[in-house]
């Protein structure tokens, strides 16, 4: 079949910002590839949008491997598969949370990353994106695993702009601050009235919000480079200080 759509990867496309993501990229002309552990979900999505569903676990680099080797060309990448496991001072520290956080932001992030760079310079008009936080600029207490993590994820994607100038690759960081997706279900394990207080009396980003930021940055003309954006919703200020409507 003749498909001359550039080709998008987009980890984490299970859920939230990833979905929304593939969706947004799609409509903005590009061929998707949706890549998660619940391929099933990936799929769904993939049959709305004429995109491609491929499973990929980004803390095991065999199934890394494998999910490259499915994606000759790509025109851009989006690190988005992410998150965070827990909520408590460093004194009470969860070593596998804390493990579970560097795996999936930090190493997954570079496993693709690595994975991907060959087809995405030899597009000749390559893009890296990479979903941090405001956690990535931020510390807050109890935060710290999650906090370390995303800072230890843009230290490698920011560095990464400066290893690869010259070379046509643009590199763009997305920092959003309270957006409703599942995140706050991982992080407390599926605590859902814990996860709910989270966005009380907020109107939070939507995961079709920051997908539209993505999709904007992405269709740039190429020498356009977008290098950091950060979102929040009006009522917040900073990743602890928010205005609620009780
Ligand atoms: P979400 O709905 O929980 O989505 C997380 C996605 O990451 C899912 O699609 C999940 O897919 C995927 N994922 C987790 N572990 C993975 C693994 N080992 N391999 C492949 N995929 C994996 O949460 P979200 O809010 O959309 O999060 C997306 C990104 O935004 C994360 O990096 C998060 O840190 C960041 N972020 C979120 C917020 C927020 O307030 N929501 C704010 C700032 C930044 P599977 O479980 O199917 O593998």
């Amino acid at each position: 079949m003749n498909d001359d759509r550039p080709t998008a990867v987009v980890t984490g496309a299970s859920s939230g910002i990833g979905a929304a993501t593939a969706r947004a990229l799609a409509a903005a002309g590009f061929r998707v590839v949706l890549g998660a552990r619940r391929v099933d979900r990936c799929a769904a999505i993939a049959a709305e949008i004429d995109g491609v569903a491929v499973r990929l676990d980004v803390t095991d680099a065999e199934s890394v491997g494998a999910f490259a080797g499915a994606v000759p060309d790509c025109r851009l990448l989006v690190n988005n598969a992410g998150g965070a496991k827990g909520l408590e001072p460093v004194a009470d520290a969860d070593e596998d949370a804390w493990r579970w956080m560097y795996e999936t932001n930090v190493i997954g992030t570079l496993r693709v990353t690595k994975a991907l760079l060959p087809a995405l310079l030899a597009s000749g008009d390559g893009h890296i994106v990479t979903v941090t936080s405001v956690a990535a600029q931020e510390f807050y207490d109890n935060g710290a695993g999650y906090t370390a993590a995303k800072h230890a994820q843009a230290m490698l994607h920011r560095t990464l702009r400066g290893e690869l100038l010259g070379q046509p690759v643009r590199l763009t960081e997305i920092l959003p601050g309270m957006v409703r997706t599942d995140f706050s279900l991982v992080r407390f394990d599926g605590d859902a009235e814990r996860a709910d207080a989270v966005y009380q009396g907020i109107t939070s980003l939507t995961a079709t919000d920051v997908a539209d930021v993505i999709a904007f940055a992405a269709t740039r003309p190429s020498h356009v480079n977008l290098d950091q954006i950060v979102l929040k919703p009006r009522a917040q200020a900073s990743a602890t200080r928010a205005h609620r409507d009780s």
